[in-house]
């Protein structure tokens, strides 16, 4: 027999050669399974991926078969090919981004831990006291842990007699407690929603439902029935700090049948969550972007939540976004994919609104609880009133929440306690060695840290050019606001940012102990905007509505109507209703104008219009390549090369800007071309060559579709 071996070898651009299994390996010698191969005189890591017919060379034999059952199903094969095309990317890195780090090619693999138990296979007449007092054990359960047994003499008379049996179990590292609790009645609206997504007549339906109009409790529905009918599914979240509290929900319901998926699970849980999946003992898979990869098998029902988010596009190689692996898996399985959001992407609504996805919208909170009352507050008017952080009404409020013993959560887009330091004599800016970024002063900490490339160094207290101890510091972040608040209430406030959610675990308690009400205030970046569900949170408070305006990208205005929005809705989600307050330097801009009036369509039509008079998607698709270099002159000639090579080869439907170059970060630079485009069959000839043709080993190159960043 004769298969295609995908090898790990570095200097090759071909990597797949054809090998002979031995007959003493047929058996073992599956698709998906990893192999060592002879490759000259050297040995080589290798993965099977393809059956083959003939070869017109001699074919050497596999030498050794390292997995007993294949690593990849045959979807998943199938599908790494098709990335690595689409993508243009290598066939290894799409295989890796599918696995759990403890298979990788070259590592060793984990353990797998056991656990011995001991099960009761018939009830014994007449047992003796000694053997009773075991056999009590198994009065409500089947299975008993060994240890638990003392008295080993009378269990192995137990075992010989054959009323006990010994088994061994695997042990997974990931606790898995949960609260019991049922599913929920669906109302009448999440009802009508359910039916119209189990009837859609394309794969995938846009729920658009504003926040709290119980979308995820439909997402549990849809799942529900999808297992009952045999088949599997996967819901997708954008990050961990949205999970769990989500998480807590699915696994109260659906139990010991959910695994998760997450980056911040270590390589141990990690590896044994793909085995509880790979071994058919879940139905049921939660987790980031890479959960997508999950070796399950008859899937019915996909769920990408909140998927407008950044997240969902892969920013290395291979940089693929979400839907269109997960529109491959869904054709593969025959399944539904359900988009839920309040703020659908302008690139998802648009499919809808032309018929290429289903469109169903729940425009009510459950119980109809009226979305919060949006107040916008003019930052500039309050610098003139002496209150350039914390407006009057934001003071006033938050008083009056304390009072009431109601909650309070506030935003700030920036962690640290001032953002940088200038100095008052020679207006020098701390900027960080490694890149042409300012350094953030971080005051527990006492240093000064730059938040690009991790530098961190002993704050100075003289300027490090004319030695002036006239050092400003300007700007405000998430350290600076919780000393403000600490100064003016008498509030319990509990800060989460990056900072302070650095230790595993750290988000939950402080989700989980906010949600208990030990604080009054939950203080935090961009992490505590969506997906949160308190009860007793009744203002919301964003301190610079206008910091993610301020970006030069053509998404900025989506991006901060999407923010606004999701973090308005975090207020008034139960009995209670609830206010949120923007404050901004910008209060008549369309995305904060709309945001506070829940204005989706309005927003929505507008940006479009926007969009198609700018030429952005959704009318045309867009690709970037980028060159990453330590040095400017080599990084420059070689997009100067580029650029040309585009302009001679493609014709005038492509529209090419560029190039640009980033600030220098961690001492490299990006140069950066963009292409427009709506077809993209001559640009793929085009970029395959571009990628072919990069030899110089000082320099990287990337290409970006559908880039998150421009
Ligand atoms: P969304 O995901 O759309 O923001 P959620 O699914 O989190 O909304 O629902 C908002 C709140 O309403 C949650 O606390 C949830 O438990 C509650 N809820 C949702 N559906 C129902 C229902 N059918 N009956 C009772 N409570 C519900
Ligand atoms: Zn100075
Ligand atoms: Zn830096």
């Amino acid at each position: 027999m004769l298969v295609g071996v995908l090898v790990e070898i570095k200097s090759l651009k071909e990597k797949i050669f054809t090998y002979n299994v031995p007959s003493k390996l047929i058996e073992k010698a599956k698709l998906g399974t990893r192999v060592i191969v002879p490759f000259g005189s050297r040995k080589l890591n290798g993965l099977i991926i393809s059956y083959e017919k003939e070869c017109e060379y001699v074919t050497k034999d596999i030498i050794e078969v390292l997995d007993d059952e294949p690593i990849l199903t045959e979807e998943l094969i199938s599908l790494g090919k098709t990335m690595s095309e689409k993508y243009i990317s290598s066939l290894m890195i799409c295989y890796q981004s599918m696995l759990p780090s403890a298979l990788k090619f070259n590592k060793k693999s984990l353990n797998i831990k056991y656990d011995k138990y001991v099960e009761k296979v018939f009830d014994l007449e007449n047992p003796s006291v000694g053997e009773k007092n075991i056999l009590n054990l198994f009065n409500d359960t089947d299975m008993v842990k060994l240890s638990l047994i003392k008295n080993k003499t009378i269990l192995k008379r137990l075992i010989d007699k054959g009323v006990l049996k010994e088994v061994v179990k695997e042990r997974y590292r990931l606790s898995s407690t949960y609260d019991k609790c049922d599913l929920k009645t669906l109302t009448p609206n999440q009802k009508k929603a359910y039916e119209s997504i189990m009837n859609a007549k394309n794969i995938v339906t846009l729920l658009r439902g504003v926040t709290g109009s119980g979308k995820t409790e439909i997402y549990m529905h849809l799942i529900k029935n999808v297992i009952n009918n045999g088949k599997t599914a996967i819901v997708l979240v954008p990050e961990i700090s949205l999970t769990t509290q989500l998480i807590d929900r699915f696994k109260g319901v659906f139990q010991d049948n959910v695994a998760v998926l997450h980056s911040s699970l270590s390589d141990g849980e990690r590896y044994d969550e793909w085995r509880k999946i790979k071994d058919k003992k879940v139905s049921l898979v939660i987790g980031t972007r890479s959960a997508i990869f999950a070796p399950l098998n008859n899937i019915g029902i996909i769920i990408i939540d909140e998927e407008h988010e950044d997240t969902y596009k892969q920013e290395n190689n291979p940089r693929y976004r979400l839907i269109d692996i997960a529109l491959e898996r869904a054709k593969y399985n025959n399944a539904k994919i359900v988009l839920g959001s309040a703020t659908p992407s302008l690139e998802s609504y648009a499919k809808a609104k032309v018929g290429r996805y289903d469109l169903v919208e729940l425009l009510e909170r459950v119980n109809n609880k009226a979305l919060p009352l949006v107040y916008i507050i003019d930052m500039k008017d309050e610098i003139k009133k002496g209150s350039p952080i914390l407006s009057k009404k934001a003071s006033d409020l938050i008083l009056d929440r304390l009072n009431k013993k109601e909650q309070i959560m506030i935003l700030i887009n920036r962690r640290g306690y001032s953002n940088y330091i200038i100095c008052n004599e020679c207006g020098e800016v701390l900027k960080c060695p490694n890149c042409d970024i300012s350094l953030t002063y971080h005051k527990t900490s006492g240093t000064l840290r730059c938040h690009y490339c991790g530098y961190a160094t002993i704050k100075p207290n003289l300027c490090p050019k004319c030695s002036s101890k006239y050092l400003m510091l300007k700007g405000i972040g998430t350290e600076k606001i919780e000393e403000v608040l600490n100064e003016k209430f008498d509030a319990r406030v509990v800060r989460m940012d990056r900072d302070s959610t650095s230790k595993k675990g750290a988000h939950e308690k402080i989700i989980r102990d906010f949600n208990d009400y030990k604080y009054d205030i939950l203080l935090g970046t961009q992490m505590i905007s969506k997906g949160l569900d308190f009860k007793n949170v009744t203002l919301v408070i964003v301190l610079n509505g206008d910091s993610s305006l301020n970006v030069p990208d053509y998404r900025s205005a989506e991006r901060t109507f999407n923010l606004l929005t999701q973090v308005s809705g975090r207020a008034g989600r139960k009995e209670k209703e609830g206010i949120a307050l923007i404050q901004t330097y910008n209060p008549n801009h369309y995305s904060i104008v709309f945001a506070k009036e829940h204005d989706y369509k309005s927003f929505y039509n507008k940006e479009l219009k926007i969009r198609k008079q700018l030429n952005y998607p959704p009318f045309c698709n867009i690709v970037a390549i980028r060159i990453i270099s330590t040095d400017y002159e080599i990084g420059n000639k070689e997009i100067q090369k580029i650029h040309k090579y585009l302009n001679t080869n493609l014709n005038s439907k492509y529209v090419v800007l560029g190039p640009s170059v980033s600030l220098k970060i961690n001492n490299t630079y990006k140069f950066q071309l963009i292409i427009k485009y709506k077809e993209k069959e001559l640009l793929y000839e085009v970029l395959k060559d571009i990628d072919k043709n990069i030899k110089n080993k000082n320099i990287k190159a990337e290409i970006d579709f559908s880039p998150v960043k421009l």
